[in-house]
């Protein structure tokens, strides 16, 4: 490492990378600290390992998937968006498929490529990648970044080094999954630099419940309908896939309705989750359906009519809910029965009693408050030469794509913004 550079990138993640490779294609002579043994590491597991690189959606509806102000990333999408991602990871022999609901993956399915794609970009543009480096804090002179504090860790021994520069991008992403690196270093960074962070929550994550279906656990449910109901208002719906697990729900819809969970439960709210686990079927077609279960399997026990509804897993669950006798014949299910089976197939009730924490949250909303960045450049509205990129800016988006394209996205622009400044010094 040596001790001056135009461009030093805090963070090697997604944003990072982007950022790094861009600057350095346009001039710069950049350098990218990494306080972990490698870059990505977050990136490598993403998507279960498979990595749901963006999503294709019209910019509209992709914009609509985004929080809290989508419009901020007009600019940076103008610039680099998601056929642009698409292209570039082409180019570099990542070959991609386009699977339900517009996302985008490598035809490998291994979000390793992905990421070994994007690091030998970087390199090629000439970044120096340093790992075991930590940015600590940042010089700043007369409102001017002027350089940074890096801690290195060399076996047991840590060193200072003090490098010299004109741009700094943060790149440091939130704090989930914090066995990845990503541990919230970025807003302390930012707050010493002047800027507002706004309070950073767990946000794509599963929520703990009373009850617990816990024979269930572990069961993963297709096309349910999931109703989220806060103080006993309907808030929103979300139809597909979901999971039973040791402490409550998780999985794709149940993560979908957290961002609106995390508030309410932090504001002290009631928050309830009704099930549907029929969602196709009316009440009177469900009970026309079990009334034609019992006609044609009459000797069955109930246990025998509810498996042909449910999975076994859920079969004694719907049955003690209920309070049932579950050798019942079936021709002696009374019609009141068949109504309460209706009643629990159709809401399954849960009242949220927490969500889950750090370690498992996908994402992080809040961070380093959009207001005191320029949208054009991602450059600090409060320090020269500061930029920001990625997971540590205020913004979050859903599940499908959308994160990974904020980070390549404000990634570009932060990079090419850096490179462009240098020209006019
Ligand atoms: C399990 C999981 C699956 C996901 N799947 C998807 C998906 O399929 N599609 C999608 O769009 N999004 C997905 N995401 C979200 C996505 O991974 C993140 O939004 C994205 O990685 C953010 O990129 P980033 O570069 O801003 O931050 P990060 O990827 O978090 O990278 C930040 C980097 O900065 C480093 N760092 C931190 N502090 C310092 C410091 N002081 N000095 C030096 N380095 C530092 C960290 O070690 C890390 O490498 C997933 C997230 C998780 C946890």
């Amino acid at each position: 490492m040596n001790n001056r550079y135009d461009v030093v990138v805090v963070g090697g993640g997604p944003a990072g990378l982007m950022a790094a490779g861009k600057a350095a294609m346009d001039g710069g002579k950049v350098l990218l600290i990494e306080k972990m043994e490698k870059p990505a590491r977050k990136l490598r597991i993403t998507g279960k390992g498979r990595c749901n690189i963006t999503n294709l959606k019209p910019l509209d509806e992709f914009l609509d998937e985004i929080h809290p102000d989508s419009h901020f990333l007009r600019d940076a999408f103008k610039e680099f968006f998601n056929t642009q991602t698409v292209q570039f990871f082409n180019d570099r022999g990542v070959k991609t498929v386009v699977e339900r609901g517009q996302r985008v993956f490598p035809e490998s399915g291994k979000a390793r490529e992905v990421s070994d794609a994007l690091i030998r970009w970087a390199k090629s543009h000439g970044v120096e990648i340093v790992c075991y480096a930590s940015g600590y804090t940042i010089a700043i002179e007369e409102g001017k970044v002027k350089g940074i504090n890096i801690g290195l860790t060399e076996g047991k021994r840590s060193l200072l080094h003090t490098v010299e520069c004109s741009g700094v991008v943060l790149a440091t992403g939130g704090k989930s999954y914090p066995a990845t690196g990503s541990t919230g270093d970025g807003y302390a960074l930012a707050r010493e630099c002047g800027h507002t962070i706004v309070t950073p929550r767990p946000s794509l994550v599963g929520v703990e419940t009373d009850p617990v279906l816990t024979d269930a656990a572990g069961l993963f449910l297709k096309n349910v309908n999931l109703a989220l109901v806060v103080n006993e208002r309907l808030k929103a719906e979300e139809f597909g896939e979901m999971e039973l697990t040791p402490f409550g729900l998780d999985g794709p819809i149940v993560v979908r309705h957290s961002r609106t969970i995390v508030d309410a439960v932090d504001k002290g709210n009631r928050v309830d989750l009704h099930l549907d686990l029929k969602p196709a079927l009316s009440e009177k077609q469900l009970v026309a359906r079990i009334q034609r279960e019992i006609q044609a399997n009459p000797r069955d026990a109930l246990t025998g009519i509810v498996r042909k509804l449910l999975p076994q897993e859920l079969v004694y669950t719907l049955i003690d809910s209920l309070g049932l006798a579950a050798q019942k014949p079936a021709r002696r299910i009374s019609s009141g029965e068949i109504e309460a089976m209706v009643g629990w197939l159709k809401k399954v009730p849960f009242r949220v009693t927490a969500y889950r924490g750090w370690d498992e949250a996908i994402i992080t909303s809040g961070g380093v408050s959009l207001k005191e960045v320029n949208p054009r450049t991602m450059e600090s509205r409060i320090v020269k030469g500061l930029y920001f990129a990625g997971e540590l800016l205020d913004l979050d988006g859903s599940t499908g794509g959308y994160n990974l394209q904020i980070a390549f996205s404000t990634g570009w622009l932060a990079g090419k913004s850096v490179a462009a400044a240098l020209q006019h010094e």
